[in-house]
């Protein structure tokens, strides 16, 4: 483990099989149709790359990227910085994002992307935490509910840090309160 982690959440067995099981239902719901995937940068790239190669149907992928963090602390006001290259009208698509806290982001990529027409539009969020959620999130397919507790590692970052860890783990608060 990390030394600047107090625990492991998820490990990266258990990672992997849970997204076995969503790619397979992805798979199923979406038989014979092509679904576009709107990775949420940066957190989204592990798990999206791991999703997807699991899927057996055919897939379209692109980017989002947005901002409202600023450390461990959420500003709140949520803008793009990145937006997708491709129209997505008409087709089906669903949001790959690593994690909906408050709730707040999806809920601007949301309104963002259904202007835009799409066919359908779905959520998949690696990680479910549920209790400091601000506004109400329809999740079609969510990985883990996971406790009020700021996560690093698969992808999620914490100054840019972590992201390269192979398992979801608790940052020690030391490290948030620059203590060490
Ligand atoms: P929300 O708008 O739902 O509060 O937050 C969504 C974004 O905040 C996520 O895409 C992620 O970048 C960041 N975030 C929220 N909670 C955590 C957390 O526990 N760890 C990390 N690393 N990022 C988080």
């Amino acid at each position: 483990m990390h030394k600047d982690l107090e625990e492991i959440l998820v490990t990266d067995i258990v990672l992997q099989a849970r997204i076995a099981q969503l790619s397979a239902r992805i798979s199923k719901d979406y038989k014979g149709r092509c679904v576009t995937l709107v990775g949420v940068l940066k957190g989204c790239v592990l798990f999206l790359s791991d999703l997807i190669k699991r899927m057996d149907i055919d897939t379209n992928v692109d980017f989002m990227m947005v901002t409202s963090y600023s450390g461990a602390q959420s500003t709140g006001v949520v803008r793009t910085i990145l937006d997708l290259k491709q129209n997505i009208e008409g087709r089906d698509v669903i949001i790959v994002e690593d994690i909906v806290d408050s709730g707040l982001t999806m809920k601007y990529l949301l309104k963002n992307l259904s202007t835009r027409q799409p066919r359908s539009l779905e959520i998949c969020t690696l990680l479910d935490k549920p209790s400091c959620r601000k506004t109400k999130i329809p999740i079609k397919y969510a990985g883990f509910v996971i406790p009020n507790k700021f996560v690093v590692g698969y992808g999620l970052d914490y100054n840019e840090l972590y992201r390269n860890l192979p398992y979801i783990g608790v940052l020690k608060k030391t490290v948030i309160e620059g203590k060490i």
